[in-house]
């Protein structure tokens, strides 16, 4: 199933998308109250029944949300994590610490979390550099600490999109990528969360355009740390908790790697989709 956060009549809900995307079924209103998706993957992870939905509502009459209006704590990011990608990186600054056999891991902080449809606003005077990244992101269900690549994903309660939106000469400033990545918007979202058995996240296309121009067409099957490694890897001494996300890393085609490189400029719209999830776009002001 797909489950969506959203705004309907002024009233904050959480809802079950149909198959095709077009209707959403809400929830009781008490589950987004509850910490909204947040609070539902926890229960559904610790074997709860799904709440009944009411009768569908038409999905342009809603806004849609960012899946999790509450977050547990910083999203997990994996730097560097598709060949391709890492081939057109090649020649920056960056260190190749996956050459010693380790993902590089980040966070980004849910303050810059927004809505699939959010205008993003451009940090002008801070940076000119403003990059886009798309990338599917994995959300725990089942916690757990010391998890082992064999048991990783019976741990992924589903999957979701986000742009992880980097200010590149902020990132290479910093030792550290975090500043270069956490300004406020920098992490559009969504549209929805489907859940494990609606795709295989180690197999699925990730795709992204620029008004309209496809920069990114990548498959997960090409990343060089996959899903059950990444959970294996940040779970080693870190307990994962429901609600957790994973952002696993974007493949080739971002601004930084043309020649010469191209940012994102005011009024650009990025649009990302990966196959068995859905899409959305946000446009940068
Ligand atoms: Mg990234």
């Amino acid at each position: 199933m797909k489950i969506a956060s959203f705004q309907h009549a002024g009233v904050p809900l959480l809802g079950l998308v149909s198959a095709d995307g077009r209707q959403v079924r809400p929830l009781p209103s008490e589950c987004m109250r509850e910490d909204g998706l947040l609070g539902l993957v926890s229960a559904l992870a610790s074997g709860a029944e799904l709440p009944q939905a009411g009768p569908p509502l038409q999905i342009e009459d809603v806004q849609l949300l960012a899946p999790f209006s509450r977050m547990r704590r910083n999203l997990w990011c994996v730097g560097r994590n598709y060949h391709e990608h890492a081939k057109e990186l090649a020649g920056s600054v960056f260190r190749a610490s996956q050459d010693k056999g380790w993902p590089i891991v980040f966070t980004k902080p849910p303050e810059c979390v927004v809505g699939p449809h959010a205008d993003v606003m451009l940090p002008v005077g801070i940076s000119d550099e403003i990059d886009y990244e798309a990338e599917l992101a994995v959300v725990i269900g089942r916690g757990g600490r010391g998890i082992t690549r064999a048991d990783a994903m019976k741990h992924v309660f589903g999957y979701t999109i986000v742009n992880d939106v980097t200010a590149r000469d902020v990132q290479m400033r910093h030792q550290q990528w975090d500043l270069g990545k956490s300004f406020d918007g920098f992490c559009p979202m969504g549209p929805w969360v489907a859940t494990a058995d609606e795709l295989d996240g180690r197999a699925t296309r990730v795709r992204c355009w620029v008004n309209g121009e496809l920069r990114q067409d990548g498959h997960t099957a090409d990343m060089i740390f996959d899903i059950p490694t990444l959970i294996e890897t940040i779970s080693r001494g870190i307990t994962l908790h429901p609600g957790d996300i994973i952002a696993t890393g974007t493949p080739a085609g971002v601004g930084m790697g043309m020649k010469p490189p191209r940012w994102l400029r005011r009024g650009d719209v990025v649009r990302i989709e990966v196959d068995g999830i859905g899409t959305f776009e946000n446009r940068f002001t």
